[in-house]
């Protein structure tokens, strides 16, 4: 057993088999994907590599546990949603230590996205009571118009590896206060929170085949459920280039779609910007999960009388980051999440070094172990060089001059993404004029930090379509029904 399992007080959020209609099952228990840390390399456990036929019998399962759970009174969802909520809260850092382990994010962060897990759980168990529907006048004395909500049915979700807790929930709960059932198929490489949370659901009370998560090969997996007629929705995170496969192979069955894409976010930096802030909203939106977010600050966009001071001042805090194994004292970045990270962003680097960018720090691997980078800040880099475009999903701080509002506009939008952008001055009147003219679905005004359940998450662009928290985050997991009562004739 790996070392750090030891550290769980409750072993039993260790699981090593999938949930599919109330049972936990390995298949035929021959074929397994080893889960890693990539802090140390080793081995944490194995999960059943399960394939097409599991994924048909989830559905299965699904559609005939959909439709009892879209009869239960939303009241009753909610309790049983707000008992989830509770489990995961009472279960909050075995919940975190199983994130390091397999993610490799300092404690301290996984403790947060627990929380910010379940505080989606929280939110969503309150918001389901509230799926109003609407009366609209009508024409005619003698018709009511009366618009109600309604489930979707079964939903899928595939979850990325950077926030194998909070991608899990964003979905989940909103799906299940709708009425929904849903299948989740998580990444490979952090499977083992999906699980221990579908595990916490069950014991909550969550009926059997209305939450079920399966591991196993995506492509063999998301091809039944993105082809499935019975399955009516995906809601997918991940890359663009993912999220555009996924949306045709679920053209032919129409179903709703939710895809939260890439990103390639500005950072916009006046010069009458309070820089201890604006560097405050970097450290928080550039280098937390070392850098491995999508609404992660891409591009640093800093006025040009400012641009030296602010990269040199950002160099300082930059290089005395800790970084090291998650379960370290004191560490605030991890590893990377595989070698073929680490590797795209040393080329990412070397791609921006090329076209004449300065390194004030970093710019190679770290020595704390093969899959960490080192903190990096380049100065004065080219809008033509590889990382002005590509999302860097690394700890690599990317500063670009500017002259003026216009042109700080105009760099910012010159990408195919629209995630999340960030604006930094003093004047209210730049601020909305900046914020106006982003091409973003979130905008962070003097703020690094700006995701939380009670707002939408989600881009335009080709970072995706649909939102994710809020009073909005119903929405992708109801249809709206129109009902139209006529022939009421008055007495008068
Ligand atoms: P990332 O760059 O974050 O790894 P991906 O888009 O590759 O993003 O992966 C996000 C999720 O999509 C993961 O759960 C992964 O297993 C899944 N995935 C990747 N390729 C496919 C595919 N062809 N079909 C279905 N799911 C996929």
């Amino acid at each position: 057993m790996n070392s750090d399992v030891r550290q769980l007080t409750n072993h039993e959020l260790l699981r090593s088999a999938c949930l599919i209609g109330g049972e936990w099952v390995v298949g035929r228990g021959e074929d397994w994907i080893e889960v890693l840390n990539p802090s140390t390399g080793g081995t944490i456990t194995t999960v059943p590599r399960l394939g097409a036929l599991e994924a048909e019998q989830a559905i299965e399962h699904a559609v005939t546990a959909g439709k009892k759970w879209s009869r239960v009174p939303a009241t009753e969802r909610s309790a049983l949603l707000r008992r989830w909520f509770e489990l995961v809260r009472a279960h909050e850092e075995d919940l975190a230590i199983l994130l390091t382990l397999e993610q490799g994010k300092p404690l301290a962060e996984a403790r947060a996205e627990i929380r910010y897990a379940a505080s989606y759980i929280e939110w969503f168990a309150e918001e389901g009571p509230r799926c109003y529907g609407d009366v609209i006048p009508s024409a005619d004395p003698h018709t009511r118009q009366i618009v109600i909500r309604q489930p979707v049915g079964v939903c899928a979700a595939i979850t990325p590896w950077n926030f194998p807790s909070g991608m899990v929930t964003r979905k989940v709960a909103p799906a299940l206060a709708a009425g929904c059932s849903i299948i989740v198929k998580p990444a490979e490489q952090t499977p083992l929170s999906a699980l221990a949370l579908a595990f916490l659901a069950e014991r909550a009370g969550i009926p059997a085949g209305v939450l079920q998560v399966i591991t196993g090969p995506s492509r063999a997996i998301g091809a039944v459920l993105t082809s499935s007629q019975d399955v009516r929705k995906l809601s997918f995170t991940g890359s663009t280039e993912v999220g555009r496969l996924l949306a045709a192979q679920c053209a032919p069955s129409l179903k709703k779609l939710s895809l939260e894409l890439g990103g390639n976010a500005p950072f916009i930096v006046f010069k009458d910007a309070d820089l201890e802030r604006a560097l405050d909203g970097v450290m928080q939106s550039k280098f937390r999960n070392a850098g491995q977010t999508c609404v992660c600050t891409n591009r640093i966009l800093v006025q040009r009388e400012i641009h030296d001071e602010f990269a040199s001042l950002l160099a300082a805090r930059v290089q005395d980051l800790r970084v090291g194994d998650g379960f370290s004292d004191g560490v605030e970045q991890g590893p990377l999440i595989d070698k073929a990270a680490h590797d795209r962003v040393q080329s990412l680097v070397d791609d921006a070094v090329a076209h004449g960018a300065s390194v004030l720090c970093g710019g190679e691997p770290h020595s704390a172990s093969p899959l960490c980078y080192s903190p990096t800040v380049l100065a004065q880099v080219s809008s033509g060089a590889r990382i002005a475009r590509d999302e860097i999903f690394g700890p690599v701080a990317a500063l670009y001059a500017f002259s003026d509002e216009r042109e700080a506009i105009e760099l910012a939008n010159s990408t195919e993404y629209g995630l999340a952008g960030y604006v930094y001055t003093r004047s209210l009147a730049r601020a909305w004029r900046v914020s106006e003219a982003l091409e973003c679905g979130m905008i962070g005004i003097n703020a690094g930090l700006i995701s939380s359940a009670s707002v939408p998450f989600g881009g335009i662009k080709q970072s995706g379509y649909g939102r994710e928290g809020s009073r909005y985050g119903l929405d992708d997991y109801t249809e709206l029904k129109y009902l139209c009562m006529s022939a009421l004739d008055s007495e008068l």
